[in-house]
This record gives C-alpha cells, sequence and structure tokens, in this order.
C-alpha cells in the first residue's frame, strides 16, 4: 500500500465518524520540547495525526452572547466532556488499530486523563498537532483557527511511525494580526499577545495557571468546575463566528 493510500484509509476512518478536519503532522519541530525523560519516549514517533470536530455553534454562541450564564457554561463543558472527548478517543483507537494492522506504531493521545496536570499540561498540544498538520495557524488566543471553523473545534490525535504525507503550517492570518478581540475580553488578562513558535512553550503565550485560578473561583460560585476553561476567548474569535453564520471564508495570510 503506498503511502497516500494509507493517508486516505486513515482518513475516512476520521471522516466516517463524523470528523470535519484531518491531517497528519511532521513532529521532529516539537521535539526539542520532549526534552524530560518522560516525554522523550514521544520522540519514537515522528508523525502526528489529527482530527476534530466542529463545535455545536449554538452552545459556542451562549458563551459568547454571556459568559456568566451558568446554564450555558455547563451545557458546554458536558457537550465536551460527555461527548465529543469520549467521541474523539474512540476514534483515536479506531485509528490506532488501522496503524497497527499497517505495521506502524500508534500511541492515541487522549483526552482528559486524570488527574489532570498541575500545570495544565497534556502530554502534548492537540492544537499544536493541528498546526503542523497545515490544519490552521494557531490564534492570539492560543487555539488552532481553521479556515473553516475558525477555533470552533476539539481535536483528537495519534501519534505514530508510519509514513505517511505531511502537510505544511499556515501562518497566522492577517485578520488575526490586526485583531485583539481574545486578549481584551479575557477576563484574567490571560494571554500574552506573543506569536505562536513551535519551539517555545505554551508559557510564553497564554498564562494558564491565571486561566485555571479564574475558572476555580468560579467553580466555588456553582460555575462548571471540571479542570475547564470559561471559552470566552474562543467563543468571540470573528474567525469561528462567521463560520456560525456559514458566511465562510478562509483566513487571509
Ligand atoms: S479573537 Fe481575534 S485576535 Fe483572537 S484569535 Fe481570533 S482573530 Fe485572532
Ligand atoms: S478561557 Fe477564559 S480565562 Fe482562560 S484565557 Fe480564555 S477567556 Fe481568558
Amino acid at each position: 500500500m503506498s503511502t497516500q493510500e494509507a493517508y486516505e484509509r486513515l482518513r475516512h476512518i476520521a471522516m466516517e465518524n463524523h470528523c470535519d478536519i484531518f491531517g497528519v503532522a511532521d513532529m521532529t519541530p516539537a521535539f526539542p520540547l520532549f526534552t524530560s525523560e518522560e516525554k522523550s519516549y514521544l520522540t519514537r514517533f515522528p508523525k502526528g495525526i489529527s482530527f476534530g470536530m466542529h463545535f455545536v455553534d449554538s452552545l459556542v454562541d451562549a458563551i459568547a452572547e454571556d459568559v456568566d450564564n451558568i446554564s450555558a457554561q455547563h451545557a458546554f463543558v458536558d457537550y465536551i466532556y460527555y461527548t465529543l472527548g469520549r467521541w474523539l478517543d474512540d476514534v483515536g483507537v479506531l485509528i490506532a488499530r488501522e496503524l497497527t494492522r499497517l505495521g506502524a506504531a500508534a500511541y492515541p493521545l487522549y483526552h482528559f486523563a486524570f488527574p489532570v496536570s498541575p500545570t495544565m499540561y497534556g502530554a502534548v498540544s492537540h492544537k499544536m498537532i493541528a498546526h503542523l498538520a497545515g490544519l490552521g495557524f494557531i490564534g492570539k488566543n492560543c487555539l488552532l483557527v481553521n479556515a473553516t471553523y475558525g477555533p470552533r473545534l476539539w481535536l483528537g490525535s495519534v501519534l505514530t511511525d508510519a509514513e505517511l504525507p505531511t502537510g505544511l503550517p499556515i501562518a497566522r492570518g492577517r485578520e488575526c494580526e490586526e485583531c485583539m478581540e481574545c486578549i481584551r475580553r479575557c477576563p484574567v488578562n490571560a494571554l500574552n499577545d506573543v506569536p505562536f513558535r513551535v519551539e517555545e512553550p505554551r508559557d510564553k503565550r497564554f498564562n494558564a495557571m491565571v486561566c485555571a485560578g479564574y475558572f476555580a473561583e468560579r467553580g466555588k460560585k456553582g460555575f462548571p468546575n471540571y479542570e475547564m476553561n470559561c471559552s470566552l476567548c474562543m467563543a468571540v474569535c470573528p474567525y469561528g463566528q462567521r463560520a456560525a453564520r456559514n458566511i465562510v471564508s478562509a483566513p487571509t495570510t
């Protein structure tokens, strides 16, 4: 089987399971981040398969309209935790099974592997893999911004040593360069307006502990507190809002 045929087989698994985006990343630019003993294992996998599902827009729009709407926050967090995260974990297992059949090693990256790290870091960033796969740029909100769906996506990933064709990272869009909406609206100033560079740790761009402190505080007032953030920086992004209105246009680069 050619590498392109293998790619198409894997893509088909994602798409027939209701994913909206699929791509493969060359992971080697991210290897300098995997220096700890625990993460050096990940350098066995030079490719990262990325797939994702578009959020139900009404759930996101309700947050954009009123970030203090407790009911809307619970609806969105339950949707992420109990539906999308589990669903994409299952898609990852199906892709990993297929890679095994093809004779390759596969390492699915699960969501919500508890306990959540005190540093708020997962093993590898799903967003970074999607970016390296060419599925979008990393916006000022530190999220993947896709040409069709903006940041309104939940992502899954599988690392592998399979030979597969890879995409190319996309530069930040001009509209994002000129916009400050997510930074301006963040209630705790957790976003630093520092451009994404794959070799730099996330802390340069985003103060995850400040963001986490905010939702821990809100958890005491009845908001969901599943180590989940308020999502306003995602909900207000014009790329995603345009997609929700079906005025879909690719980000200007
Ligand atoms: S809200 Fe504006 S600045 Fe933030 S990611 Fe979206 S386009 Fe970029
Ligand atoms: S999730 Fe909320 S608190 Fe965290 S960075 Fe985004 S807007 Fe700020």
